[in-house]
């Protein structure tokens, strides 16, 4: 299977990108995909998230946008068979205005991922939350964008202009960027605005909307203190439920797109 790019990205702060980058990448792994997951985020709430202590990263996600660093060595194993994360450091911070002086400066991840052979099945890439330079570049070096959406009133608003770049990237650097999939977020079904929403981003978006959806769910919150994907804190909560249904999603997605591609 050829490795495929994702980039979990949202400009908002705060809409379960982080959560679903820690969530989807351990649930496959746990179904036998390599997986890799790049923290692309200065706060590192990713790699903290899996129990990366600060102390304890090496080389970096910033070393290998800027330091000639194949990915591969700057990757350590975490807890989960078969995930890795490249963690984030403080001075990734600083990576936007640094390859802002370079002439390549878009391609920095997508040179490093394509100059060093990999041995992952997934490339998640938790972005940070802006449309600055690291999120082009996690753009630029992707296959396809999984986008958290938290499902309340001015979500589609933020939409557009997540697309308007999407747009850019693809007549700039990488024609072949696709949406991996609109990933409802924080669900509650008790909520009508949420169920307002929900009627509303599909009627506009159709079937770029992933049918599963992320329930609102406290364990999804505590894990990360206990430096663990949910799907080994407490993995019959609905939280854990959802992101292996999500997992198996995307898997089911991407067998039928080979298909009828070939
Ligand atoms: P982002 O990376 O987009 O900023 P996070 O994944 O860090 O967002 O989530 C923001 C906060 O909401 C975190 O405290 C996280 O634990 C919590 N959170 C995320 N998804 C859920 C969910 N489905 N249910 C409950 N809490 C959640
Ligand atoms: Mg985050």
């Amino acid at each position: 299977m050829k490795t495929r790019i994702v980039s979990i990205a949202n400009q908002k702060g705060g809409v379960g990108k982080t959560t679903t980058a820690i969530n989807l990448g351990a649930s496959l792994a746990v179904r036998g995909m390599r997986t890799l997951l790049i923290d692309l985020d200065p706060q590192g709430n990713a790699s903290t998230g899996l129990g990366i202590s600060r102390s304890g990263r090496g080389k970096s996600a910033y070393d290998v946008l800027l330091g000639d660093i194949a990915p591969s060595d700057a990757a350590v194993l975490t807890d989960v068979d078969n995930l890795s994360i490249i963690p984030a450091t403080m001075d990734l911070a600083s990576a936007d205005n640094e390859m802002m002086k370079s002439s390549r400066r878009v391609m920095h991840l997508r040179d490093a991922l394509r100059l060093h052979p990999m041995e992952y099945d997934y490339v998640l890439i938790d972005c940070p939350p802006n449309l600055n330079l690291l999120t082009i570049n996690s753009f630029v070096a992707s296959d396809t964008i999984l986008v958290p959406l938290q499902a309340e009133f001015f979500a589609l608003e933020g939409l557009s202009q997540l697309l308007v770049t999407v747009r850019d990237v693809r007549k700039s650097a990488n024609a072949d960027l696709r949406i991996e999939g609109i990933l409802l977020t924080m669900f509650d079904r008790r909520n009508n605005l949420c169920l307002q929403v929900e009627e509303d981003v599909r009627e506009n978006l159709g079937d770029l909307v992933l049918q599963t959806k992320i329930p609102r769910n406290v364990r999804l919150s505590e894990a990360p203190s206990y430096a663990m994907p949910v799907i080994n804190y407490d993995p019959t909560s609905r939280g854990a439920i959802a992101y292996r249904s999500l997992a198996g999603e995307l898997l089911q997605r991407n067998e039928e797109a080979l298909l009828t591609d070939g």
